[in-house]
């Protein structure tokens, strides 16, 4: 959600964050806010003049299941890959609910003073709409995990155990963020650092 006015930044010019619940029931939150001091269209990327300030809703814990398959026998060939991003109903939900939440916050009094018109949503109405607008202009974070998912070995999908040794290999472990079996509700980054030093300690037999 972008408003003006500000100028052009990408999300790397965060300024604030927030961790959310979609709905009150929740354990723990399922939608990420990155506030920026800017107008961020296409993670920055498609420039538009002005001042604006944006929040960017991300969408925590996805229900949406994705896919990575081999394009052919030669190994140096791109694997095909299909995101499958929002192909889960309660992810479109949740990011119904993420924006809608985002939007009130722009329009709450402590925004008054610096608050200019509403980019890409001024009109936006029933869910349906909300929808469309979301599926046309949502882009990913670059959190991809699990396509080499830990488990107990019972499901087909296991790929390491805890040791981070792949099932029927022997001599070859996984340390990266391909081992989460599900994404964490934040970046991903320090607990792929986490993986990699888990693993010299398992190496190193500490
Ligand atoms: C644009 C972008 C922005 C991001 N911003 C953030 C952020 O702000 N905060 C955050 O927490 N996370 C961020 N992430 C996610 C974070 O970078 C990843 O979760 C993390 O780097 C994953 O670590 P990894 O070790 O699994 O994979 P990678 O960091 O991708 O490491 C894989 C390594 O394997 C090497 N490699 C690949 N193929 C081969 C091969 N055949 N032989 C030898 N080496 C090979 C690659 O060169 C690379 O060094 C961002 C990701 C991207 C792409």
């Amino acid at each position: 959600m972008a408003q003006e006015p500000h100028r052009q930044t990408d999300l790397a010019d965060c300024r604030g964050g927030a961790f959310l619940k979609s709905s009150p029931d929740l354990e723990t939150p399922d939608l990420q806010f990155t506030f920026a001091p800017g107008i961020v269209i296409n993670h920055g990327k498609t420039m538009r003049p002005g001042h604006g300030m944006s929040i960017h809703v991300a969408l925590l814990k996805p229900r949406s299941r994705g896919a990575v398959k081999l394009a052919s026998a030669d190994p140096g060939a791109a694997p095909l890959i299909d995101p499958q991003y929002l192909t889960h109903a309660d992810d479109i939900r949740r990011m119904i609910a993420g924006v809608k939440r985002a939007r009130e916050i722009f329009r709450s009094a402590e925004f008054d003073r610096i608050r200019g018109k509403e980019l890409h949503s001024a009109d936006a109405g029933s869910d349906e709409d909300w929808q469309a607008r979301i599926r046309s202009r949502a882009d990913t974070l670059y959190h991809p995990v699990g396509t080499c998912r830990m488990g107990n070995g019972k499901d087909r999908f296991d790929v390491v155990g805890a040791d981070l040794k792949v099932y029927g290999v022997e001599g070859l472990r996984v340390a990266d963020a391909s081992v989460m079996p599900e994404i964490v509700s934040a970046n991903t980054n320090a607990g792929s650092m986490m993986i990699g030093w888990k693993a010299a300690d398992l190496i190193m037999g500490s």
